[in-house]
């Protein structure tokens, strides 16, 4: 398997995307490459299966990538932590802050066992806005969320350690400063 350090060589840095100044982290050329698609999914299922993972949770859109790879390999099940109105059922949802404004996750309350462990996966953690909303969702589920894992971290961002202040343990492969 490709190392950490060699999968950091497969992500593309595109500047001044989605708004000016902003270096934006792209998993595209990641994915697209096979044996970094792997890797990735291998590094992160590893994780998962220490946290000792009943189920596995992604967002929306490109936590349902690495997230729905990791619980096949684990052979555990997958919940899609989803925008609004795409579920086809009553949901459960948060809303939250962005920069600017506010955004909401959805839920099928049913996705969940009582306590069962669930793990969040995503392909990045910035501010860890959108991960701790997710986790308040899936406890509100009936979730116990412990770990996240995110093929990403941008530090300086401080969304690790916000996690980590929730009691939430945090795994990323690797990190942009
Ligand atoms: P946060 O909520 O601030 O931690 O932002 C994380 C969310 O925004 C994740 O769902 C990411 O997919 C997305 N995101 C933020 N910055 C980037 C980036 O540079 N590349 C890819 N996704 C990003």
């Amino acid at each position: 398997h490709l190392s950490p350090e060699e999968l950091k060589g497969l992500v593309r840095t595109v500047p001044d995307f989605p708004h000016p100044g902003i270096q934006f982290r792209d998993i595209t050329t990641l994915i697209g490459h096979h044996q970094g698609m792997a890797a990735s999914v291998h590094h992160l299922a590893a994780a998962a299966r220490d946290a000792g993972a009943d189920k596995i949770a992604g967002m929306e859109a490109r936590g349902f990538i690495f997230g729905a790879a990791v619980a096949v390999q684990l052979g555990v099940g997958f919940v899609p932590v989803r925008k609004p109105g795409k579920l086809p059922i009553p949901t459960i949802g948060i809303d939250y802050a962005l920069e600017y404004g506010t955004d909401r996750l959805e839920v099928d309350p049913g996705a969940i066992g009582a306590g069962e462990n669930v793990v969040i996966v995503d392909d990045l953690i910035a501010t860890g806005g959108t991960a701790l909303a997710s986790a308040e969702l899936l406890r509100r589920a009936g979730a116990a969320v412990t770990h996240a894992l995110f093929v990403i971290d941008l530090p300086d961002l401080g969304g690790a350690d916000r996690l980590r202040q929730a009691g939430i343990a945090v795994t990323s492969l690797m990190a942009f400063e």
